[in-house]
């Protein structure tokens, strides 16, 4: 199997690609391989997604000054590729879909970035226009795109650093059951 890899900025990206279920890109699923490398059937699906819908955003994301881990999460926000519960419930059997946080809802990618009260909270302290905040998106990436069209570059990059912080955050309730104070996670952004 031809192997390639991608360098970006100081650090090498290695992802692998494969597909949940057949709803279009939406629902492909990503993951870090341990070899380092992309195979080349991945790398085809990668400049397929990213050079098709959405253009403006993935030339905008590639062109911000932001810490690679942080461009590579926001890569992977854009195409809704982060395993939310929604996600994992999908592939494990009696995996509850509700949001670990709030337990409310079901954890879409949208929910655990934007919806959910306790991402709420964090946008709220970060200052986001409460226009973009409390719009009703149901893929991340068309809320994404109109927060691009409002921020100016700086605030771009701080938005993203503010997202990787939130989904943090997340993941900190998710694996150990805990929560930062939304200033906390605002402060560290
Ligand atoms: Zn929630």
């Amino acid at each position: 199997m031809a192997l390639l890899s991608l360098t970006e900025g100081c650090g090498v990206i290695i992802l692998m690609v494969f597909t949940l279920q057949s709803h279009g890109f939406h629902r492909r699923v990503w993951c870090h391989n341990p070899h380092g490398f992309y195979t080349s059937k991945s790398w085809l699906s990668l400049k397929k997604v990213g050079f098709g819908p959405h253009r403006a955003y993935w030339r905008t994301i590639w062109k911000l000054k932001m810490l690679p881990k942080i461009r590579v999460f926001s890569w992977r926000v854009g195409h809704n590729i982060l395993p939310t519960y929604d996600d994992i419930s999908r592939i494990r059997q009696n995996f509850s879909k509700n949001s670990p946080r709030c337990k409310n809802r079901e954890e879409t990618l949208i929910h655990a970035l934007k919806d959910c009260p306790s991402a709420l909270a964090i946008l709220t302290f970060g200052g986001l226009d409460n226009r973009l905040i409390e719009g009703s998106y149901e893929w991340c990436i068309d809320w994404l795109e109109d927060v691009l069209r409002a921020l100016d570059v700086k605030a771009t990059a701080d938005f993203f650093t503010l997202l990787w912080n939130c989904w943090n955050n997340r993941n900190n309730w998710a694996f150990n059951g805990k929560d930062d104070e939304a200033r906390v996670v605002w402060e560290r952004a």
